[in-house]
């Protein structure tokens, strides 16, 4: 039987691959190195699945989406936080009307909550006026997401979303070696989709070894209010030429909904009544649950 010790010659000839060196002293190796730079969690939280929602750019609606899906998997019974990572254009709280600060106690930051009981943590929570910019470094940024998985006090969760800084900068990127994602979505808006946006994004995501969970397209078009026509606004959409080019699931597609608009101002998200994303929600939870069955019977 060949040794772990001759594996680990062989792959020192230049031929090591995850499949070949399997056993050997170098197999998994970009796993550790991945895993060692991932911050612990805090001591009294536990976490089943965290997925970060990703884009390109600001302002495509991904705290939107997030906010969106975290508000389904509520609804469907889970229990659900949301990260708001967008340090500088947080947008979550608002959406919640969550206007008071967040509290500290001897076990960590006691995140805030909305009126249907989803955990939100946020750089508003901290700050006096709400409306004060955040004029910091990358680092300093970076290092306050670490601090929302490392010192905020989730408790038991089934999924935290984490509403990701937009690009695939320094802060990103940070946040993707810090913190174990089980998946990402990302979103995009039908201009974006024509751009080398999204084909970042993917790459980045790739790049990392996190899976990509979908594409969801916001903004995609409008509907007439009198007559129901869908007005594709930005032209024809390229949502399923790129998706079949990189070879990934389109989780949804939503309109510009003045509805929901006029909801977010309110503060009152919570109570839309569109489905626009029940499908993705659904995918999502029917995922994960295949997910813990395998690792369960894995486990016996
Ligand atoms: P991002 O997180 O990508 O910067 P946001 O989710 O904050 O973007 O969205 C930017 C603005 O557009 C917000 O005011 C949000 O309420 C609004 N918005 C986003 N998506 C939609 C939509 N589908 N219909 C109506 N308003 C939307």
């Amino acid at each position: 039987m060949e040794t772990t010790e001759e594996k680990g010659k062989s792959c020192s000839d230049g031929e090591c691959t995850e499949e070949s060196c399997e056993g050997c002293e170098h197999s998994n190796q970009s796993l550790h190195s991945k895993q060692d730079l991932y911050e612990d969690l805090n001591q009294y939280s536990s976490i089943k699945n965290v997925i970060g929602v990703v884009s390109g750019k600001g302002g495509v609606g991904k705290s939107f989406v997030t906010a969106m899906l975290a508000v389904l998997l509520n609804r469907k019974g889970a229990k659900v936080g949301i990260l708001d990572a967008d340090i500088t254009g947080p947008s979550i709280p608002k959406m919640f009307g969550i206007n008071r600060k967040a509290m500290a106690s001897e076990l960590g930051i006691i995140p805030e909550v909305t009126e249907k009981d989803i955990k939100v943590m946020s750089v508003n929570l901290l700050l006096d006026e709400e409306d004060a910019p955040v004029i910091w470094r990358g680092p300093i940024l970076a290092n306050m997401v670490k601090q929302f998985w490392t010192e905020v006090v989730w408790e038991d969760l089934d999924y935290l979303f984490i509403d990701m800084p937009p690009g695939t900068g320094d802060v990103p990127l940070t946040v993707f070696q810090s913190i174990p994602l089980d998946g990402i979505i990302i979103v995009t808006s039908p201009q974006d989709l024509v751009s080398m946006i999204v084909k970042k994004a993917y790459h980045m995501a790739k790049m990392m070894k996190i899976p990509i969970l979908g594409l969801v397209e916001n903004m995609s078009y409008v509907k007439c209010p009198d007559c129901g026509k869908e007005i594709n606004i930005f032209g024809e959409s390229k949502l399923n030429d790129i998706a079949n080019e990189i070879g990934i699931d389109i989780l949804g597609r939503i309109p510009i909904d003045p509805v929901v608009t006029q909801l977010v101002d309110k503060g009152e998200f919570e109570r839309f009544s569109c489905d626009y994303l029940m499908d993705a929600a659904e995918k999502i939870s029917e995922l994960f649950a295949e997910q813990e069955e395998s690792d369960r019977s894995f486990e016996q």
